[in-house]
C-alpha cells in the first residue's frame, strides 16, 4: 500500500486565508521571526515554511486543518520545538505550514478529588508541574527540556524522562485527549475515567503519533499524591555489570519508591565538569561508572535518606559498589542531578556526536554497551562512546563523540553507517531503535528497514484511514513516495 502524496505549495490567496483564521498578529511570515520555528536543538534540520500559524483555540485549529485538507497543504504541528528527531521541522521544499500550539495554554478543569488536571496542549511541562504543585499534587513527567517542551508535544512523542521507572512514560499519565482530525473534525475524548473499555483505544493511538494522525489540542492528565522528601545518591562502580547488581539490590532492599536509576561513565563526568559551569568532580578519585539514584517515601511528611544510607552501606559491604555520596540537602541533590543532566550539553564542545536513543532489556545493558563499544572501535578508531541514560528503563543514550582533533563534518558523515551497525545490534538483542524520542524524520528510513512488513502495513493503514490526503506532518514516521 502506498501513502497518498497530494500535498502542494499554498498560493498567496491561501496564505492570506490561513492568516485570516488566526489574525495577522499570530501569523508569522517574516524570515527573521520564523527562525526559531525552523531550526531544532541539534541544528540537524533547517526547514522552510511560507507561514507559521499560532491559533488561540480549538476552533481555529479546526478551521486551519479544514482549509489545509481541502487544498492539500501539508501541516507540521509544533509544540516547544525541543524534539530530537526532526519531527517538528518542515521539509526544505517550503511547501508546508507550521501550526504552533503555544497559545493553546488554558486550564480547563481542576479536580483535586479525582486528581486530574485538564489543560490546553500548549502549556509547558514546567507550567503543568507547577499547577499540579498548587493542588498539592505531583505531575511526575520530568525531563531536561521541561521549561520549553509543551504537554501536547510530550503526548505526541510519548516522552519518557527521569521518572518513568516509578510512574511510566507520558502514555501512562494521560486519561483523555481532545484532538483535531485531518479534515477539521474535533474528537472530544477529554474523559477523566480510569476505566473505559469501549472498543479500540483512540487515545492511545494519538499518543506517540508525532503529529501524523491529528493535532492534540487539550489533555486530561493524571496527578499523583506528593511524595515525601526524596533521597538522592551518586554511586561509584567498577563495571556496568555492577549497576545491574545494584539496580536489583536497591529494588529489592529499599523500603522506598525507586523513582530514578540513571547511569553514566567517567568520560561523561569529565565532559560535564570541563564544560558546564558550577560543576565539579564529586569523588576524589575517578571511577569507571556511576549511578544516580532517587528514592522517595509515599507520604509528604516522611524522608527516605536513612533508608538509602543503609541500602547503599550494604552494597559497599558486599563489594557491589566502591563509593557513594548521599545528598545532604536539596541544593546538593540538585548539584548531583546537574552532573547527569549536563551530559548532552557538555558533548557539544567536544565536537560531533553520533547519537542513538535505544532500549534493550535491562539485564542486557552491560553486554550491549560492551558490544557496541567494540563495534565503534573497529569502525572508527578513537571515537569516544558516552553511553548514559535511564538504566531502570533499559534506555541507553548511546552517544559517540568524535575522536579528539578529528574533523567534525568528516566524522558526522559516518552517522548513517555507524547507526546502521548500532541499530542492527539493538534489534539482534531484542531492543528498540527509539526508546523515548520517537521516529520523526531522523529514524524514518531505519524504521522502514527494521520494522516487520506486517507492522509497517498496519501503520500505513492507520495513517491512510485518519489522514487520507496525507496532509498531517507528511514524510514523518512513514515515508511518502515522492516529493519530500
Ligand atoms: C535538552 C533536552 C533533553 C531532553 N530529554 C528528553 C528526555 O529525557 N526524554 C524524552 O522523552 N525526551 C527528551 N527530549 C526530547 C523532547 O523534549 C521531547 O520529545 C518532548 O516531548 C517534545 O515536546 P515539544 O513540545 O518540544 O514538541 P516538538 O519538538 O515541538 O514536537 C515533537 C513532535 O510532536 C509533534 N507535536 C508537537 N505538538 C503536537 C500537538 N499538539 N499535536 C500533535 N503533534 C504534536 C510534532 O509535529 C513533532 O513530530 C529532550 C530534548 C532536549 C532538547
Amino acid at each position: 500500500m502506498h501513502l497518498k502524496n497530494l500535498t502542494q505549495a499554498p498560493t498567496s490567496e491561501l496564505i492570506n486565508a490561513f492568516r485570516a483564521i488566526v489574525g495577522s498578529r499570530h501569523a508569522i511570515t517574516d524570515a527573521q521571526a520564523q527562525k526559531p520555528y525552523l531550526t531544532e536543538w541539534r541544528d540537524r534540520y533547517i526547514g522552510k515554511t511560507p507561514i507559521v500559524l499560532r491559533p488561540g483555540n480549538t476552533d481555529e485549529v479546526s478551521q486551519i486543518l479544514r482549509l489545509a485538507n481541502t487544498n492539500r497543504i501539508g501541516v507540521v504541528p509544533q509544540g516547544g520545538n525541543t524534539g530530537l528527531v526532526g519531527g517538528q521541522i518542515p521539509f526544505e521544499t517550503g511547501h508546508e505550514i507550521i501550526l504552533s500550539t503555544g497559545r493553546l495554554n488554558d486550564i480547563r478543569n481542576v479536580d483535586a478529588v479525582g486528581r486530574t488536571l485538564t489543560v490546553g496542549a500548549g502549556m509547558t511541562l514546567t507550567e503543568v508541574q507547577a499547577k499540579a504543585q498548587s493542588m498539592d499534587c505531583l505531575f511526575p513527567l520530568s525531563l531536561a527540556a521541561e521549561g520549553s517542551c509543551q504537554i501536547g508535544g510530550n503526548l505526541a512523542t510519548n516522552a519518557g524522562g527521569v521518572a518513568v521507572l516509578a510512574y511510566g512514560n507520558t502514555r501512562q499519565l494521560v486519561l483523555g485527549l481532545e484532538v483535531v482530525l485531518a479534515d477539521g473534525r474535533v474528537w472530544d475524548g477529554l474523559r477523566k475515567l480510569k476505566k473505559n473499555n469501549t472498543g479500540y483505544d483512540l487515545r492511545d493511538l494519538f499518543v506517540g503519533s508525532e503529529g501524523t494522525l491529528g493535532v492534540i489540542t487539550a489533555a486530561t492528565l493524571k496527578l499523583f499524591p506528593n511524595p515525601g522528601e526524596g533521597a538522592t545518591a551518586l554511586v561509584a562502580m567498577n563495571t556496568l555489570g555492577a549497576a545491574a547488581a545494584l539496580f536489583r539490590h536497591v529494588s529489592e532492599q529499599s523500603e522506598d519508591l525507586l523513582t530514578a536509576f540513571e547511569f553514566f561513565p567517567h568520560i561523561a563526568l569529565e565532559f560535564v565538569t570541563t564544560h558546564i559551569a558550577n560543576t565539579r568532580m564529586p569523588f576524589s578519585v575517578p571511577h569507571p561508572w556511576y549511578a544516580l539514584i532517587n528514592t522517595s517515601r509515599s507520604r509528604a511528611d516522611e524522608t527516605s535518606a536513612s533508608n538509602i544510607e543503609a541500602v547503599l552501606g550494604d552494597a559497599i559491604d558486599k563489594a557491589v559498589i566502591t563509593d557513594a555520596i548521599i545528598a545532604k540537602s536539596t541544593a546538593q541533590a540538585h548539584d548531583l542531578w546537574r552532573l547527569r543532566e549536563g551530559i548532552s550539553e557538555a558533548q557539544k564542545p567536544e565536537g560531533g556526536s553520533i547519537k542513538h536513543d535505544i532500549s534493550v532489556p535491562v539485564d542486557s545493558i552491560p553486554s550491549f554497551v560492551t558490544r557496541a563499544n567494540n563495534l565503534i572501535e573497529k569502525m572508527c578508531p578513537g571515537a569516544r562512546p558516552v553511553p548514559f541514560g535511564h538504566f531502570g528503563d533499559g534506555n541507553v543514550h548511546y552517544n559517540v563523540s568524535q575522536p579528539k582533533g578529528a574533523d567534525k563534518s568528516t566524522y558526522l558523515a559516518q552517522w548513517e553507517e555507524i547507526s546502521h551497525a548500532v541499530h542492527d545490534l539493538v534489534v539482534e538483542m531484542g531492543g528498540s531503535i527509539s526508546a523515548e524520542h520517537g521516529i520523526g524524520r531522523m529514524k524514518r528510513d531505519e524504521l522502514a528497514r527494521l520494522k516487520s512488513p506486517v507492522e509497517l502495513e498496519l501503520m500505513r493503514s492507520i495513517k491512510t484511514a485518519l489522514d487520507p490526503n496525507g496532509i498531517l506532518n507528511p514524510g514523518k514516521i512513514l515515508a511518502r513516495p515522492t516529493n519530500t
